[in-house]
């Protein structure tokens, strides 16, 4: 069940040591340290698992997670701590994360000092510093997070993110649950982070419209496993794979062109009991017999574009 975590964790792993690795089934995928890599996928798709998995937060229980190229298990514990605070991780909701006993001062400041990032005596001005940087008034730092609003929360969590200086980022539906404006708000905001830390993003979320205007390559997930990954704009342009397709025709407006809404027909199956073959067949417009029969390889359809369908296969553009 944790094939693609695996595979997406090289992913990960690639970033962060600006090299190109093998990264998908049958493709290599080049990524670069500094990347927003968006992940999508409609919720069950395995998304968030694959967050808790890269942050150690969940271990694999089968398969592995590749940490700048090595195995996690062959990490000492010294490097195993390393990478949990290298890989940090935002979630949607920040008040489920935060201790509402603690003020800010501490809840930013408390994985810094336990991990010798700063020291007593230096820990105000180490918060105060990290605030400012996310927006935050610093004479704020002895309220409590319920004297906060959820964007200004949601500032809190980048904060404490930030405060053990993270080399990659997974923010999972980090958006998700913040009005409109304050999303686009929190977004910048990454961005502004990411040039001034030299920050890697996996950006989780199940809403394609978020992920593309902040991504540099999409990953699309359904059921766990990878149905295209290409850069950002190529991908917008020229999507291969139909669940691609589908979740397009789903956003209320594509780049120029409006398209009338159109939700992908049938319920997402259960991960326990997925389909044959193609996991998307049951809901493809475009199925055909084999496709309940043979998995489709995600290979490579051009340069750094990568999708898994069989109409990939049909030559001379028959299958459009
Ligand atoms: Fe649709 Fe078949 Fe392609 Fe799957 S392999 S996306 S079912 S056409
Ligand atoms: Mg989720």
């Amino acid at each position: 069940h944790l094939d693609y975590a695996e595979k997406l964790a090289n992913l990960v792993g690639a970033k962060i040591q600006e090299e190109t690795v093998h990264a998908v089934t049958d493709v290599d995928i080049e990524v670069h340290q500094g990347e927003v890599v968006g992940l999508v996928g409609e919720s069950g798709c395995g998304k968030s698992t694959l967050g808790r998995l890269l942050t150690g937060i969940l271990a694999p229980s089968d398969g592995d997670i590749f940490w700048k190229g090595r195995s996690v298990h062959s990490l000492s514990k010294a490097e195993k701590t390393d990478m949990r605070l290298a890989v940090q991780m935002i979630f949607q909701d920040p008040m489920s994360s935060l201790n509402p006993r603690k003020k800010v001062i501490d809840l930013i400041g408390e994985a810094p000092l336990v991990h010798g990032l700063t020291t007593r005596a230096g820990l105000e001005d180490y918060v105060v510093e990290i605030m400012a940087k996310v927006g935050l008034d610093p004479s704020y730092r002895d309220r409590y997070p319920h004297q906060f609003s959820g964007g200004q929360r949601q500032r809190i969590g980048i904060a404490r993110a930030l405060a053990v200086k993270p080399q990659l980022i997974v923010c999972d539906e980090s958006v998700a649950a913040l009005d409109v404006s304050i999303q686009a708000q929190i977004l910048n905001l990454f961005m502004e982070l990411k040039q001034d830390f030299g920050l890697t993003y996996l950006f989780v979320s199940h809403d394609l419209g978020v992920v593309q205007h902040i991504s540099d390559r999409v990953v699309i997930m359904y059921l766990g496993r990878v149905m295209e990954s290409a850069p950002a704009g190529e991908f917008m342009e020229q999507p291969n794979h139909p669940y691609t397709q589908a979740l397009l025709r789903e956003l209320p407006s594509v780049t120029q062109r409006r398209r009338a809404f159109t939700p992908i027909k049938g319920e997402i199956p259960s991960p326990l009991h997925p389909p044959s073959g193609c996991l998307f067949h049951p809901r493809c417009p475009s199925a055909f017999e084999r496709c309940g029969a043979e998995v489709p390889a995600l290979r490579a359809i051009h340069t750094s574009h990568a999708s898994a369908c069989h109409l990939n296969d049909i030559p001379a553009k028959a299958a459009s």
